[in-house]
């Protein structure tokens, strides 16, 4: 467990954010870090380096250091790893797995992830399956069928919501010595946390919900075992394959972090009003979120997650594609981009962006819930499905 610089043991999550981990700048007493600029740090007359721990920006820096500490503790995980972007997580995480190996991820994940790994696999002799992970018969029938060198699995999935049991998928991986690895960006480190439940790994692109505030590209990689195999190789893959964030980039998803737990509250309680409100609404077919009753996971969700749902949730509007670009065009508040995470609340037309090869529907609207008040986000949902 990464060691916290508080004399407190066991402080909550949410005042471990509010300090951005604690235990500022020893020299001045600054409450908020300096962004590190220097790329290269010298070395004495006897070519000893300064600081053993500076050497050349690309290995390491402060500022990552600070903040995968924090992020570590969130996870409950030992070390954590940032990354320039979630893909180059995704891709350094992929990469564990040697050509001739074989990968198993879960199917009607985020686009970008299953495209990335189709192209990566057929490229470097990796066999690649694509299972759908809420059949836990099925799921663990292509498991101990094709015995995988890791699997990928997204709670809850990107655009779908669908909640895969992280604890029994796990037990079946420690079964086939598989490596399990989870994106749990939808859910952030506040609502699930993969590693409690077996897992190896867990990712998050923190350029969504972590950083909060659309201005920031970022992944993260958490881990149980820092003495693994699996996470030699990432390491050295930051360092070689030189996918690094940016210094500047850091200290803002730091200083995102510190709001996280303020954000995530908001956005979950939104989230899950705004779903019951649109439960059963005359234009809508199907409301996708596991903290619905209604959703098929919803009793496997509950028992993993904790504070709400995640932000995160689709619609599947009557009519097909004309109406929901109709419905997506009429909405004032929510702005439509893509991503998701941010304090604002966004609308996205998912096959428009994926491509009809995604296989997302073409009525599915993606509806990424901000801390605005629950009366607007009501009220703009309303004029813009009442006035079909
Ligand atoms: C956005 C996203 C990614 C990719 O992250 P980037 O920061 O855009 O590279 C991966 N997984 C999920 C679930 C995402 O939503």
């Amino acid at each position: 467990m990464t060691k916290s610089p508080f004399k407190i043991s066991g402080l909550h999550s949410d005042s471990l954010l509010a300090h951005g981990g604690g235990g500022f700048d020893a020299a001045t007493g600054a409450v908020v870090p300096p962004i590190p600029v220097a790329t290269t740090f010298v070395r004495d007359e006897a070519y000893e380096l300064v600081s053993s721990s500076h050497l050349y920006s690309r290995d390491d820096n402060d500022l990552f250091r600070k903040t995968e500490g924090l992020i570590a503790q969130l996870e409950g995980g030992a070390e954590s790893r940032l990354f320039a972007s979630g893909m180059a997580a995704v891709a350094a995480v992929a990469r564990c797995v040697k050509p001739g190996g074989t990968l198993l991820v879960q199917s009607g994940i985020y686009w970008g992830t299953t495209l990335f790994l189709r192209k990566l696999c057929a490229r470097t002799n990796i066999a690649l399956i694509e299972a759908d992970a809420t059949d836990p018969s099925a799921f663990s029938d292509e498991l101990s069928v094709t015995k995988p060198d890791l699997v990928w699995l997204e709670v809850p999935s990107n655009p779908f919501l669908d909640v895969a049991d992280i604890q029994e998928i796990a037990k079946l991986c420690q079964g086939a010595g598989a490596l399990l690895a989870v994106d749990a960006t939808a859910a952030t480190p506040l609502v699930l946390k993969p590693l409690a439940l077996g897992a190896d790994l867990v990712m998050h692109s923190a350029t969504k919900a972590l950083n909060g505030h659309s201005d920031v590209l970022g992944g993260v990689v958490t881990t149980k075992d820092p003495d693994s195999e699996a996470w030699a190789f990432l390491t050295e893959e930051r360092k070689l394959g030189g996918a690094v964030m940016g210094s500047f980039e850091a200290w803002l998803l730091l200083r995102g972090l510190r709001t996280l737990s303020l954000r995530v509250e908001r956005m979950n309680t939104n989230t899950q009003k705004l779903a019951e409100h649109l439960k059963g609404h005359a234009a809508i077919a199907e409301v996708l979120y596991p903290g619905l009753e209604s959703h098929s996971q919803h009793t496997l969700a509950k028992s993993m997650m904790t504070g709400g749902f995640g932000s995160l949730m689709s619609i599947r509007i009557k009519g097909g594609r004309k109406v929901a670009m109709r419905t997506v065009g009429a909405l004032d508040l929510f702005q439509r981009a893509t991503s998701l995470g941010g304090v604002e609340s966004l609308v996205e037309h998912r096959q428009t962006i994926e491509g009809d090869a995604s296989g997302i529907p073409d009525d599915l609207l993606r509806l990424s819930i901000g801390i605005e008040h629950i009366s607007d986000l009501i009220a703009d949902l309303d004029q813009a499905l009442g006035g079909l």
